[in-house]
């Protein structure tokens, strides 16, 4: 017999593996206000204390896991990513670009594409080069933030981090969810928005704990956890 806390774990990974598209749809759908209907939820009872943590990241870092599944090697495993990019809304406050911290790793094509456009010497006199990580990093505040214009001065060819942002790798502890950096006002935004769409994953992963059980608990077989909702 399996933990509670494994079969916990292998519910949550055959649900992004089974159900992920079809949840996606579900969330687009706002299947969640039938299901809390039906039943009482933590998302809405708990609604302000968890409004309260999420707010804490305007001075805490931290990350916020969202009830969106997390892009993986399947094709089509983007769906809960482009529905993320659907309903993020960017605010233009210019805090990820401006706010002094560790800077901005650039990668090697990044490093290249924008030197191609500026030239290296320049591109190097803005970042400094990291040996550990054998890998320049941008100087923060990030020399290309337009303060006036509150916009960044090569959009067009900006690093790879700054397109993902504000999403960041999953959690540990959820490990098939997207996760954003709370730092940003539109991501603790959307994470308040979509707070009760957790019924919808919860839901889903009630109904593949009872399938697994009777079944006669391992129920790795798709045939038990089709995508068929
Ligand atoms: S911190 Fe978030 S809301 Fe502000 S500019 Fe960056 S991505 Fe947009
Ligand atoms: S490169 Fe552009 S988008 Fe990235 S941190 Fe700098 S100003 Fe912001």
């Amino acid at each position: 017999m399996r933990e509670p806390r494994d079969r916990i774990a292998q519910v949550r990974r055959l649900c992004h593996q089974l159900c992920s598209s079809s949840c996606v749809e579900e969330k687009r759908q706002e299947r969640h206000k039938e299901l809390l209907q039906k039943r009482p939820h933590w998302s809405v009872h708990k609604k302000e204390e968890q409004f309260r943590q999420i707010a804490l990241g305007e001075k805490v870092p931290f990350d916020i896991s969202l009830p969106l599944p997390a892009r993986d090697e399947r094709e089509g495993s983007e769906l809960g990513v482009k529905l993320f990019w659907e309903r993020f809304r960017c605010q233009q406050c210019g805090l990820c670009c401006y706010t002094p911290g560790a800077g901005l790793i650039l990668e090697r094509e990044d490093f290249d594409r924008i030197a191609s456009k500026i030239g290296r010497k320049r591109l190097k006199s803005l970042s400094r080069y990291d040996k550990t990580i054998d890998a320049w990093i941008l100087k923060q505040p990030c020399p290309f933030y337009d303060q006036n214009k509150r916009g960044c001065k090569i959009y067009e060819i900006r690093p790879q981090t700054c397109r993902k942002y504000p999403l960041h790798p999953p959690l540990a502890q959820l490990p098939y969810n997207l996760a954003v950096d709370a730092f940003c006002p539109a991501a603790r935004l959307l994470a308040r928005e979509t707070l009760e769409w957790w019924v919808i994953c919860e839901s889903h992963w009630a109904e593949l704990l009872a399938r697994m059980e009777q079944s006669g608990e391992d129920s790795s077989s798709p045939q038990d956890g089709r995508d068929d909702r």
